[in-house]
């Protein structure tokens, strides 16, 4: 006898999550399998997280080795992978400290509390931090407050207060809000959950001297864009600029849960007692971390990320003149989108389900491709056709209708 799994989520667990009706059981490179053993490609990757695929055999071993020597420590004492990973992730980015969390979120939190540190020391108090309008930056109290997209904040007033939203790409809006009361601005480089959007170049350039000039901090939330995704390690060397403090998060361990807020010296101002973590920076989570970020740089994932990317775009684009129904393919890298003249999302995300390939219905309009980094072509070119034939089952669903 099978077990019901659905009827057992919607018994035992919290309703927060709109599921696909999948109950995955395994996993391999680019592939998954279901219960009843259907295989779909997965082009969301644990929501752009593991990025070399899943059951890599790297990684894990690396896991099994590290659960056989040592999980947990607590940060009472010293642990050797948390060193290791820190100094890679160091010495591979333009930042000089670095503190390990569990997640997305909770590196924003560390990131959102060093601004208000360096406010209170260094701009009399000033604690306001501009985000912008449709981002996403977690769903905490203090991260759903700095997430500008009003929906998150109903059901939670009152929210922190200290942030000031502003349309995304438009530097004389955050100008327009930008006071004596304002100490960092806080951007995506590319907006992931708001629809994968990509700003104007020159726009994240005129921030970071926005910043300069009024002695603000600029914060990247690379959660999302970080570890490859964009086509470099970190989405910031894309735009040819170095934001202060970055988090991170999704990609960094492959698939086990770690965040990070990385930051220069100057604002890297927390001292002993200022912020803390039981789990932060643990032995496995950064032994796992290490690997993922070592098989990354050794693999050249990077240039392969790039290939890809322009590969998905291409095909994307080719999708796009046999279907009218596509309006805009976006992107960078291997975080793309794809968005419709109506909210189609979810059915085509369904009939993409039934030709074996998994998307995220990221709005209602658009549906998001964001595969491991270790993607081939022939994958790509597996799933824009049953893409297609979803796409075409669909519209022939429509006439039929009507
Ligand atoms: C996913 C995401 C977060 C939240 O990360 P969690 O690990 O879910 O807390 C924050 N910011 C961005 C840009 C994200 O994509």
């Amino acid at each position: 006898m099978t077990t019901d799994w659905k009827t057992l989520e919607q018994q035992y667990y919290m309703q927060c999550a709109r599921r696909q009706p999948i109950v995955l059981v395994r996993g391999e490179g680019t592939r998954v399998w279901d219960e009843h053993d259907n295989a779909y490609l997965d082009f969301t990757a644990g929501w752009a997280v593991n990025n070399l695929g899943h059951a890599h055999p790297v990684l894990a071993n690396v896991i099994a080795e590290q659960a056989h020597t040592l999980l947990q420590t607590s940060n009472q004492f010293y642990n050797i992978p948390q060193l290791q990973a820190a100094q890679l992730l160091i010495e591979q980015s333009c930042f000089d400290q670095v503190f390990f969390c569990n997640s997305g979120a909770e590196a924003n939190e560390g990131a959102i509390k060093l601004a208000r540190k360096y406010g209170m020391q260094h701009r009399a108090g000033a604690y306001h931090i501009i985000t912008a309008m449709n981002s996403f930056h977690g769903r905490t109290l203090t991260t759903t407050a700095a997430t500008g997209q009003p929906h998150y904040h109903a059901p939670y007033h009152p929210v922190p207060a200290g942030f000031d939203h502003v349309p995304f790409d438009d530097l004389d809006a955050i100008k327009a809000v930008t006071t004596e009361h304002t100490v960092a601005i806080m951007l995506e480089p590319v907006q992931g959950e708001g629809g994968v959007h990509v700003p104007s170049s020159g726009y994240l350039a005129g921030v970071k001297q926005w910043c300069e000039a009024n002695g603000l901090l600029l914060i990247f939330d690379e959660i999302q864009t970080g570890i490859g995704r964009l086509g470099t390690l970190f989405g910031y060397q894309h735009f040819g600029i170095e934001p202060d403090i970055m988090s991170l998060a999704k990609g960094l361990g492959g698939g086990i849960p770690i965040g990070a807020v990385l930051a220069k010296s100057h604002a890297a101002v927390f001292e002993p007692g200022d912020h803390g973590s039981t789990f932060g920076g643990n032995a496995l989570t950064c032994a796992t971390a290490h690997a993922t970020l070592k098989y990354l740089l050794d693999h050249d994932l990077l240039a392969h990320a790039q290939q890809m990317g322009r590969h998905l775009q291409q095909k994307l684009r080719s999708l796009q003149a046999a279907h009218p129904c596509i309006v805009d393919v976006r992107g960078l890298g291997l975080l793309m989108a794809v968005e419709f003249s109506t909210p189609v999302a979810a059915d085509v995300v369904s009939a993409s389900n039934e030709a074996g390939l998994l998307l995220n219905p990221v709005r209602p309009n658009a549906i998001r491709f964001m595969p491991p980094l270790t993607v081939t072509a022939a994958e790509i070119d597996e799933a824009i056709d049953k893409l297609n034939t979803a796409l075409q089952n669909l519209a022939l669903e429509v006439s039929i209708k009507g």
